[in-house]
Formats: C-alpha cells, structure tokens, sequence
C-alpha cells in the first residue's frame, strides 16, 4: 500500500510528455505520438516557431522520436511531415507548415527535371520525335478533343465599335459549348488593311482583363498596329454569370481556357475577318497567361510568335487549377512546361522574368534549355529573355516594353505610334456584352444557379455530358422543323430528360449489380450483355411513360416516330428493307406484321443505354418475324439461305468481271 502511493507522486511528478512515454510509447504501438504534440516539442526544442498551413487534428506519427535529428531541423521537419505528405518552407524566421503541391518543386527539383529532359534528345531530329509522343498525350490528358467535338459553330454577338486615338475597341461574346459564352474584346488599329493577330490570354491580376493595365497593353499594341484579343478566365468576369466564380477553382477552367483560346483563334482566322493577316499570329500573357500561352502555343500550330511573361518555370506548372487542374505535366512519362514551350521552335520566343517570383531561374535554367533546343534547329536567335532582376511579380512598364519590343521587332509593328498616355482606360462597364447586369445573356445560355451544382463537387463530366446530351435533344427535335419555338423547346426537354434519366440509371446500376447465374430460357451463363440488360431494363416505367406520353400530345404520330428512330438510328426502317430483300414476294399482311414487331423493338430499344443493347433487342423482335413466317407458311432459314447464296453469286459475278478488266 505505502509503495504504490509512492509511486503514484512519483508520476505526477514527471514532466507530462515524459509521463506519457513512460505509459504508452512502445514497440506494440509503433512509438505513436499526436502530430500536434511532436511539432510544439520541435518548436521549443529548436528555437523555432512554426506557421500552420495543415491540420494536425486527429494525425497520429508512428515512430514520432525516432523521426527527430537532434543535429538539423529541417531533416527533422522533413521526417515528421513527410509520413502526411506535409512540407516545411522557411519563410524569415518562421517555418512555413503546408500541404504538398503537387505543381510546385524546388528550383533543384527543375535543374534535375531540365537535366534529365537534356539526356532525351541531342539534335532537332529526335526532339521533333520526343514533341511527336508529347503533343497528343498533352492533348489527351487535357481531354481537349472531347471538347472541341462537343462545341458548337456560331457567329459572335458583337458590340458596337468604340473608336479611339489610333485605335478601337469592340467587344464580343462567342458561344463555344452550348450555352456557354466566352466574353471579351478586340483591340484593332484604326487604319484599314490586313493586320497581325495577337491572343492575349490573362492570368490573375486583379480585375482580370479589365485591369488598367492590361487596357493599357491592349491598346498600345493595337495602336503600333496589332488586332489584339483579351478574354475572360472562366469564372472571372462576365463567365461568372453563366457558371459562378467557384467554376475558376476546378479543373474544368484548365480545358475551357483552352478551348475558350482556340474558338476565338478559329473565329480570328476564319473568313468572316477581313482583317488579320493569318502569318502573323502571336500570342502572349502574364503569370496564369503564360501558362496559357505555353499550352495554346502546343495545341494549335497556327501561332508564329509567343511570349509568356512571369510564368514560366521547370519547377512551377502553375498554381490554379485553370494552369494545372488537368494532369498535362505527366505527358511522354513527365515534362514541364519549358519542354511544352520548347516545342514552338524554331519560331520567335520571348520569355520575360524577374527575380521577384519563381521565374528567377530562367536566365540560368529555363533559358539556356531553350537555347539549346533552338539552337538544335539553327534558330538560337529566335529565342530572348529579358529579366528583370529587381522586379516583382506583375506586368508592369518594363515587361509591357519587353512586349511591345518583341511583337514590334517580328511583326514589323509602328513603334512611332508606342505611346500609353494615348490609351483612353475604360470603365469595367464598357468592355461586358451582356450588360452590367447580364441582362443581355442570350436566351439559350446557361445561368451559374443553373449550374453551379457541377462545380461544388468538380462534376463537369457530367456537365460535359449532359451537354452532350442536351445537343443531341436539340438537334432531334431540330430535325422535325417544327414552326412554333415554344414546341420545340418542350420536345427538347422531354427528348433530353429521358435521355438523362436512361444514363443516370444506367450509370447508378452497373451490371456488376446482377448476380452472374444463367438466363433460364437458354440455360447459358449470363453474359455481360445480358447482366447490363437486366439492370437497364428496372428502371422505373414513368421515366418511358412521361416521354411518351408528352410527345405523342405534342406531336404527330409521324413526329414521333421519326425522333424514336433518331435514338435507333433508323433501325425500323433498315431492318424491313432486309426483309424486303430476303423475301422479294413480301405480302402486305406481312410487311405490317413486320412492321408491328419492328416498332414494338423501337420502343422498348429507346430506354436503353448504348447501341450494342438496342440491337439486342431488335434481335428478340427479329426473331419473332421469322417465327411468324414458319408459322404461316414459310421457310425462314431457306429464304435466308436462299438469298446469301444469290449474293454470293452476285459477288462471284462482279468479281469476275472485274478481272477480266
Ligand atoms: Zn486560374
């Protein structure tokens, strides 16, 4: 009794970390220690203070002592983070705790990547391979081409033209996705003629393209003789009203950025402009611009000058996820955007840095990888870099000279008329085309209550795919030619509902949720087919019903059966000719038994997903014809065997003939 009080002041004595190790620290539970615990240790252990960027609540860390070097805090920092892929940055006195970034490295972590990437090639011979593999896998991990297979071919909404000094402006909105506008405005010489084209994509200064400066640098340029275009971010501006400023937040801004950049190139370019001279097409813009500039420049080949400005870095993708939202950096088993930028060579290139940012590397990383790659191509003197070793992360006076020197030297621009003070600053107001309130949004377009449901979650495949699917409404209804917009419009609802309700329950019931076993009419296991079909063919009855039956008041029988051979590809009708050509003397009474059959299969194949079930259920109907015709007096398979062989021959025939020539 005496000796356990004893030891029972004995601990409470103890320091209470120390009464803690003494309990519980032990092999069995890996040495565990509250993360929070561990960092204040390290705190008063090192002198240091520590800044949190992370949570720590709840964070066991295994081996929690073995982790601390009593000779250097960073190792230890490293070890104790590490284990919640957490990192330190010193920042002054203060260690900086935050999360891993997954775009952001060291500037050793870019001269290992520039050095690696230097072993890949040694000539332009087999950089142009290494650029072959990289291009379409960028593409591909962009998702790009699935995008630009979905966007719609429309003239652009154009404002008036404001005339300036030396200069005007005219704003527009260009439909890109259906239903979804990409704002902005276009700067252009006043004199008349064939000018150069230059694509000004924005990055993240404040107020976006209707910052004071980037009217500044929009308008100088087009006062020395460039068209120039700026455009908003997605998200940003005017593209608020149609998908809420969190739309800039999510991966979805790195490809309609890029989408955004080539439909108004195409637009540009294409023959509705009488005054771009197409040979000369630049493209250029600050920090998440350049990230912009840098992938444009590798998706479309179009572009024969570039210049990102504070941006490029080996060992910075680019921290929003408009710049690296989509994993494009794992192209050709990992690259960086230098090697992306690279790809341009051997045409003109400036590259712009200061040693204010991340960009500081360049004149002595960045640059000289560019150098060489030119170099491969006989063109080092296509390539620049103007730093600016005092300056900071903007797009300030010096950088715009840069600029204007660049496009001025390679497109042969009027550097007489380089004079910002001439540039009129408008008000914000000025540059929107849907108004200052957006109440000039087009009827069609879509509205951020709409959707900013994708965007909470990052769901802008299903966005994408019910664009997809809203297009294909459309363009069914369309088809019919119907006079009054009011009809359309609810036929294209009911059509694009439907079409939703059939994917969404084909995507909640994948056919993993029907046991495997065997189809009791044919004793078989169960195929993949028939599992899918199984679970296709639950879905509630009034998802059928309330389609049907809002067409049929809407429509004529006629209509109708034309929009459920849209969904069939015309099955009914390509069927009966088989049996037309398979049974020539075809009576009246058995082309509408046919018939009957054929549009029974039609309208159950219309509650099914994909092209392989709705043939499978022809096939059930198919097989009912043929049952039909033995049953009421003739031979199904020696009809059918009697037309192959008659192909055949056929074939036989025109193959012989064709010999004899
Ligand atoms: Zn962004």
């Amino acid at each position: 009794m005496k000796r356990f009080q004893w030891a029972a002041v004995w601990l409470l004595l103890l320091p209470g970390s120390a009464m803690v190790h003494a309990q519980s620290l032990n092999y069995e539970n890996q040495f565990a220690r509250p993360l929070g615990e561990v960092l204040r240790q390290i705190e008063s252990r090192f002198g240091i203070r520590l800044k949190y960027e992370i949570d720590t609540i709840g964070k066991m860390l295994p081996y929690a002592d073995f982790r601390i070097r009593p000779y250097s805090v960073e190792e230890t920092l490293t070890n104790v983070l590490s284990p919640f892929d957490y990192k330190a940055t010193l920042s002054g006195k203060t260690y900086k705790l935050k999360p891993y970034e997954y775009p952001r490295r060291t500037v050793a972590d870019g001269q290992k990547m520039i050095a690696y990437l230097r072993t890949l090639y040694h000539d332009g011979a087999s950089f142009r391979k290494r650029a072959e593999e990289l291009r379409p896998q960028v593409r591909r991990l962009l998702g790009i081409d699935e995008l630009l297979q979905k966007r719609v071919e429309a003239k652009p909404i154009l404002s008036k033209i404001r005339k300036m000094e030396g200069y005007s402006v005219q704003n527009f909105a260009l439909q890109t996705l259906p239903g979804l506008y990409v704002c902005g405005s276009i700067y252009a010489p006043s004199k008349k003629g064939k000018h150069p084209l230059i694509l000004c994509p924005n990055g993240h200064f404040a107020d976006g393209r209707y910052n004071k400066e980037q009217q500044i640098r929009m308008a100088t340029l087009a006062r020395m003789g460039a068209v120039c275009v700026d455009y908003d971010l997605f998200g940003w501006g005017e593209s608020i009203l149609q998908v809420g400023e969190p739309a800039h937040r999510t991966s979805m801004a790195h490809v309609m950025q890029a989408l955004n950049g080539l439909s108004i190139l195409d637009y540009m370019l294409s023959a509705a402009r009488k005054d771009i001279d197409a040979t000369r097409t630049g493209v250029h813009g600050g920090s998440g611009g350049g990230s912009q500039v840098v992938l444009l420049t590798a998706l479309d080949d179009r572009f024969t000058a570039a210049a990102p400005v504070v941006s490029l870095a080996s060992h910075f993708d680019g921290g929003c996820p408009c710049e690296s939202g989509m994993p494009i950096q794992l192209a050709g088993g990992g690259t960086c955007n230098p090697e992306i930028l690279a790809m341009f060579a051997p045409k003109p290139l400036l590259v712009v840095s200061d040693g204010g940012d991340w960009t500081a590397s360049v004149p002595t990383l960045e640059f000289p990888y560019l150098q060489t790659i030119y170099d491969y191509f006989g063109a080092k003197n296509q390539v620049s870099n103007v730093h600016l070793p005092g300056e900071r992360h903007d797009f300030g006076p010096n950088k715009r000279q840069a600029v204007y020197d660049f496009f001025a030297r390679v497109f042969a621009l009027d550097k007489s008329k380089l004079d910002e003070a001439k540039v009129t600053v408008e008000p914000r107001e000025a540059l929107f085309s849907f108004g200052a309130k957006g109440e000039l949004l087009p009827s069609n377009a879509l509205k951020a209550e709409q959707v900013a449901a994708y965007f909470e979650k990052g769901r802008f495949r299903d966005m994408l795919s019910d664009i997809g699917l809203q297009k294909k409404a459309a363009e069914w209804v369309a088809s019919l030619q119907l006079s009054q917009k009011d009809k359309e419009a609810y036929a294209t609802t009911l059509v694009y509902n439907h079409l939703r309700a059939v994917r969404d329950w084909h995507n909640a019931h994948p056919y993993t949720t029907i046991p495997e076993g065997i189809n009791p009419a044919t004793g078989n296991a169960l195929s993949k087919l028939d599992r899918e079909m199984i679970a296709d063919s639950a879905m509630p009855k009034e998802v059928h019903e309330k389609l049907m039956n809002g067409l049929r008041k809407l429509l004529t029988e006629a209509q109708v059966e034309a929009i459920l051979d849209k969904y069939t590809v015309g099955k009914v009708d390509f069927t009966l000719r088989g049996y037309q050509a398979i049974v020539p003397d075809l009576t009246e009474k058995e082309t509408a038994e046919i018939l009957k059959n054929l549009r029974q299969a039609r309208e159950i194949a219309i509650d099914y997903k994909s092209m392989k079930q709705i043939s499978a259920i022809f096939e059930i109907y198919k097989t009912k014809c043929e049952q039909y015709f033995n049953n009421n007096g003739r031979n199904w398979r020696q009809l059918f065997k009697a037309y192959v062989d008659k192909r055949n021959a056929e074939k036989r025939k025109a193959k012989e003939a064709q010999n004899k020539k």
